[in-house]
């Protein structure tokens, strides 16, 4: 724990992937479990971790990076928070992102922009783009992020390191700040694929104040990883591999499949047909729940309140008027519409049938393959504002990771290569559940 410190201390004015960092409850905590006998002593006793901004904290500032929740402290535990305690983790503070974890690249935070650890000139991805870079760093060897529509996988692959997503119902979202509930899922970083393992087995599970989360049995996940991948039929959709992903991610997509094959794998090209509908979908239901979800910062619940505002309705308009950033508005803006009177079948209720046909083609594809394949991101890490302001492109290069989502399907990015010095992630997709053939692969190709 004092050398995560070290190295915050050292390297943080640079990277930036710390909001809040806690070293005093850290080191109490520290000593304190220093005491603990052997036995009681876990596979990830003592070890430090940090927490996407958006998870909240009993006692610590959990601002989601927004001005709306600059000094709310939580007065209770998510409840991955409560089994990184019992798992002996220490958590050594809160991680940026974009706000209420809408966005790709970490520069929507309200508080500052993250730097990528590999080129301090690009970003780190995002929305958990702290959580990433945090990593990268070597600050913590373990951090947590939520990926509502790649905001694990695609900063893992623009850091060179692992991120995992889940399937949804795996891990409780209970404490989590939502941005769209029946997308979001909470997911580890790290540097390794084994430790990864390690801490999304400690994390998962059933949680009766999540009623989406899953009853099914957590494996010990670190035990699958055998290094054995004979037999594997891989699927390889052309769709994540045609036009705008860049020559040389394909490339590197391209030599991880001749390593698999070498491991006693099979692949084959196939097709996702409405693949291409993903984005949009994914926009329409995303800010359909978000601008549900986010009614509840109103001044008067939670957070940012003007102190001079007249009356009731001032202090709804102008908490969120100033709390929420240009990002968030628009979001709100759009959902709003996609389920206003009117709108609402052509948008809202149509996203939800064409979500219903993409789930509908990775169905038919596990009938005949055991994982999915392709690159994580379209291109490796942006330059810092180079493309902030081309909202349009970075929505449509979501389309490799949120078919995920809207499918509710676990999907990992490790590292495959490099280009320009910065690192390229290959994306695996599972079946529902079976974290446990991406990890194995996954750590069979590392
Ligand atoms: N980039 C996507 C968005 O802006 C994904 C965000 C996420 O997964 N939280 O919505």
């Amino acid at each position: 724990t004092e050398d995560a410190f070290k190295q915050i201390a050292h390297l943080d004015d640079k990277v930036q992937a710390f909001l809040t960092v806690t070293e005093d409850e850290a080191l109490t905590r520290a000593e304190k479990l220093d005491n603990e006998p052997m036995e009681n002593r876990g596979t990830l006793f003592g070890l430090p971790i940090g927490i996407k901004d958006n998870i909240i904290t009993k006692g610590t500032v959990t601002t989601c990076a927004s001005k709306m929740l600059e000094n709310f402290v939580p007065v209770y535990d998510a409840t991955v928070m409560e089994k990184i305690n019992q798992a002996g983790m220490i958590s050594v503070g809160k991680l940026n992102m974009d706000e209420f974890a809408m966005g790709s690249t970490t520069e929507r935070s309200a508080f500052k922009v993250t730097r990528n650890p590999w080129n301090l000139d690009c970003v780190p991805g995002g929305s958990s783009g702290g959580s990433a870079a945090a990593v990268a760093a070597g600050e913590v060897l373990f951090s947590l992020g939520t990926d509502t529509g790649g905001s694990v996988r695609q900063p893992a692959a623009f850091c060179g390191i692992v991120g995992m997503k889940p399937t949804y119902g795996r891990i409780s979202r209970n404490g989590l700040v939502a941005f769209a509930s029946s997308l979001d899922q909470i997911g580890p970083l790290t540097r390794t694929v084994e430790d990864n393992a390690l801490l999304l087995s400690a994390i998962a599970g059933l949680d009766h104040r999540d009623s989406s989360s899953s009853s099914k049995e957590v494996p010990d996940f670190r035990a699958g990883l055998t290094g054995d991948i004979k037999g594997l039929r891989i699927a390889v959709p052309k769709e994540y591999m045609g036009e705008g992903v860049a020559e040389d991610v394909k490339a590197s997509v391209r030599q991880a499949l001749d390593v698999l094959e070498s491991m006693g794998a099979t692949w084959e090209e196939v097709s996702l047909p409405h693949a291409r509908y993903a984005s949009p979908t994914y926009y329409a239901i995303a800010t359909a729940e978000a601008s549900s979800n986010l009614a509840r910062f109103d001044g008067i619940r939670y957070g940012y309140r003007p102190d001079d505002a007249k009356n009731l309705e001032e202090i709804y308009l102008r908490s969120r008027a100033e709390g929420f950033g240009t990002e968030v508005k628009k979001r709100i803006l759009y959902g709003t519409y996609a389920l206003s009177d009117g709108h609402h079948d052509e948008l809202y209720v149509k996203a939800q049938k064409v979500r219903t046909l993409i789930a509908q083609d990775f169905a038919n594809l596990y009938e005949n393959y055991d994982i999915v394949v392709g690159p994580t991101s379209a291109t490796t890490a942006y330059e810092i504002g180079g493309i902030v302001r081309d909202q349009l492109t970075l929505y449509t290069n979501d389309i490799l990771t949120v078919s995920v989502n809207l499918a509710g399907l676990p999907a990992i990015s490790v590292p495959c290569g490099f280009s320009d010095g910065l690192p390229i992630g290959l994306q695996m997709i599972g079946k529902h559940f079976d974290e446990a053939t991406l990890y194995r692969v996954a750590h069979a190709f590392e």
